[in-house]
């Protein structure tokens, strides 16, 4: 296998356009996808009709748009190319209309509201940023999906104007420093965290089938408390899989870089070099979807739920971010110049503020059913939002709040950039894993995403936060008579106004919480808890003001929030109750029956049965104990209220808890109960095949 030849084949990229469009075409292509003007309809005939030549020439029969509704799962509706003749024969054909415009039924996706109050149906337009693909012979066309009203019904879109926003913003501000930029990007890579385990298993456990996840299980008698399955040797098979799962990606034009084995037994991670962040999106719903299709190929079944298996650690997914411009600077970067040093400081204080100020959307952002089961478990970072700088920037932020001079062992920086900041090593700032949002030498990780999620949304609200930080420094200082005064000024008045949200120290820590309460920062423990808070006024009036989000988008989308959160939860309750009802209590009598009778039989040859009759007794009394648990659970169900937030609060304190009982109980029988009687595989199973 040639990698070279194999990467991006099946990718509409720059060099096949380059190829196969006319000059002046591909020129006008080129300068909306850099600049992000607007497509000439005028070319759209060429370009689609290129595109499926070139798609036919890789087998592809059909097309579609592909995009991203509110599920946070991608939507496809193929159609084929063939068009009809009058003679009986067929052509193949492709419209600029067709590449443009799809119009798929909206009717089915979530909204929210949105279509009722407005009629909406539903079309998709071509993101000519992302570039076209081949899959399973379909060609697929990156695109956005709104309703005909204007409403955005999808998670591309915000994130494509959550990213002009910044731009608009950061190129203001980099004009201050005399630089004439004309694009700002940001760039993410999204490492991703999955579990693979047998499909025979798996097909044998309603609750994974259903819900993604265990809702029953002991914990099995080896759990991660080895520590040798971290960066351990890749069993062969799973070996097989990650060599047959990077080829898919490359094929894609996915930069699939690190594979590796993760803390628990059979998890793994996925890790791509970044990219711009529109693009990591599509890459990584891309990514999510190969990744189950290629596990099935080789007997497995890929995990992507935030928490498989209760005990063992569940999977997140760290958002890589950072902002660089069109001329290749990262700004994140520390400078090797007073100025840069000052710009960098700049960015630096952005960010800070960003995080500070909207801790709310950024825990909002990270909120599901799944991922609550993760934040604060110590096993991921807590719910609190707090940033982790290192100790050389810690200290340099100080200096400057302090106005004292910082000293490190070979230099001296006295005021913001008047003299070089020392080079930040990549391992003093990377020690730091329990830290939310964590600074790592030239871009911040953002460690709280849930496995499974769409990265758009955390994207949309760095993107769309850290913008108005920057256009109001932009005010302040493009009105400042003494740029380097002002600049000095502001950056010592916020980072000492925001100095709270840094926390160098052990997120999983006891006392964080209460030290966190002490600075005044939020603790959202659970999604009902945090979604409320996304229509908070300061959140609706960033939204609108940077032309992301309309305050009816936004109450949209906080409602299919609660929705999906109770949806999630009422079938992981009702998949329990089957569970408990066909299987588990079945298999406890059964076994207890079968016991009782080898009593009888042994008493009535006048042999004592004392382990026997008391072990008959003990599961006779817990599976009625675990009856009451399961009726309780109905009864609870039964009484679901019927406003949407209160909904998502009574899920979070009586289903779940009702749930858990009937979960101790049968957990406990699992454990009394003989191998051959219990109806699915268990924990060891799952987790220590070979
Ligand atoms: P770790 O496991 O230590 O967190 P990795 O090297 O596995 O680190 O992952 C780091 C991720 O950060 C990679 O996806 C990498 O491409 C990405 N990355 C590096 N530089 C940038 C940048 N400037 N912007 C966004 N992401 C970046
Ligand atoms: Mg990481």
């Amino acid at each position: 296998m040639k990698v070279p030849e194999l990467f991006g084949s099946m990718v509409f990229n720059d060099a096949v356009m380059k190829e196969r469009l006319p000059k002046d075409v591909y020129k006008t292509l080129r300068k909306t996808i850099i600049q992000g003007t607007a497509l000439d309809p005028e070319i759209a005939n060429v370009v689609a009709n290129a595109m499926k030549d070139w798609a036919l020439s890789k087998g592809a029969t059909h097309f579609t748009h592909w995009f991203q509704p509110m599920t946070g799962v991608t939507a496809e509706k193929h159609d084929s190319f063939i068009s009809p003749c009058a003679d009986g024969t067929v052509i193949m054909e492709f419209s600029g209309k067709e590449l443009i415009k799809g119009e798929p039924d909206a009717s089915s996706f979530p909204s929210g509201g949105l279509r009722a109050t407005f009629e909406a149906r539903g079309y998709t337009a071509w993101d000519p940023t992302s570039y076209a693909f081949i899959k399973d012979q379909t060609l697929c066309i990156p695109t956005a999906f709104c309703s005909y009203t204007g409403q955005i019904l999808d998670k591309k879109t915000p994130l494509l104007r959550s990213m002009d926003a910044i731009s608009n913003q950061a190129c203001r501000v980099l004009k201050l420093f005399g630089k004439n930029v004309r694009r700002v990007t940001t760039t993410v890579g999204p490492e991703q965290e999955y579990f693979l385990i047998d499909k025979k298993d798996y097909a044998k456990r309603p609750d994974l089938i259903l819900t993604g996840r265990t809702l029953f299980g002991a914990m099995a008698p080896k759990g991660q408390e080895m520590e040798d399955h971290y960066f351990g040797s890749i069993r062969p098979r799973v070996k097989r899989f990650m060599e047959d799962l990077d080829e898919e990606l490359w094929k894609l034009g996915i930069c699939s870089k690190t594979e590796h084995n993760e803390v628990a037994p059979c998890q793994h991670e996925m890790a791509p070099i970044f990219s711009t962040t529109n693009i990591a999106t599509d890459h990584n719903q891309l990514a999510m979807e190969v990744m189950k299709k290629v596990a099935d190929r080789h007997g497995f079944v890929c995990l992507l739920h935030e928490k498989p298996f209760e005990g063992v650690n569940g999977s997140g997914k760290h958002n890589n971010w950072s902002i660089s411009t069109d001329t290749g600077e990262n700004l994140l970067e520390p400078g090797k110049s007073p100025s840069s040093n000052a710009q960098f400081l700049l960015f630096l204080t952005a960010v800070i503020k960003a995080v500070d100020e909207y801790q709310d959307l950024l825990r909002i952002s990270v909120a599901n059913a799944g991922n609550d089961h993760r934040l604060g478990a110590n096993e991921a970072p807590p719910a609190i939002v707090s940033m982790f700088v290192g100790d050389e920037l810690e200290a340099i932020l100080e200096s400057i709040i302090s106005g004292t001079d910082y000293t490190d062992v070979t230099r001296t920086m006295m005021n913001v950039g008047a003299s070089v900041l020392p080079d930040i090593p990549k391992d003093s700032t990377d020690r730091n894993r329990t830290s939310p949002f964590a600074f790592t030498g030239n871009k911040f990780e953002f460690r709280m995403l849930g496995s499974t999620f769409n990265i758009a949304c955390p994207n949309v609200m760095l993107n769309t936060a850290v913008a108005e930080e920057l256009r109001q420094f932009a005010e302040e200082l493009e009105a400042a008579a003494d740029f380097d005064k002002a600049l000095a000024a502001l950056v010592q008045r916020e980072v000492t106004a925001h100095q709270r949200i840094i926390f160098n120290g052990n997120g999983y820590g006891e006392e964080w919480p209460a030290e966190a309460e002490r600075r005044g920062l939020l603790n959202l423990h659970s999604t009902p808890d945090a979604l409320p808070h996304y229509t908070d006024k300061k959140n609706i009036r960033l939204f609108q003001n940077h032309g992301v989000y309309t305050e009816v988008e936004m109450r949209s989308r906080q409602e299919i929030g609660l929705e999906e959160y109770s949806k999630t939860i009422h079938i992981e309750a009702l998949t329990s109750i089957d569970m408990l009802g066909k299987l588990i209590l079945p298999a406890v009598l059964e076994y207890s029956g079968k016991l009782a009778e080898n009593v009888a039989v042994k008493k009535s040859i006048g042999v004592n049965a004392p382990a026997e009759t008391a072990m008959v007794q003990t599961l006779t009394d817990k599976a009625a104990a675990l009856a009451d648990k399961k009726a309780a659970l109905e009864t609870v169900l039964a009484n679901v209220p019927a406003d949407t937030e209160a909904a998502a609060h009574y899920y979070h304190d009586s289903v779940i808890a009702a749930m858990d009982d009937a979960r101790a109980i049968a957990d406990e029988l699992e454990m009394m109960v003989g191998k051959k009687y219990w109806p699915f595989p268990t924990y060891g199973d799952l987790l220590f095949y070979v």
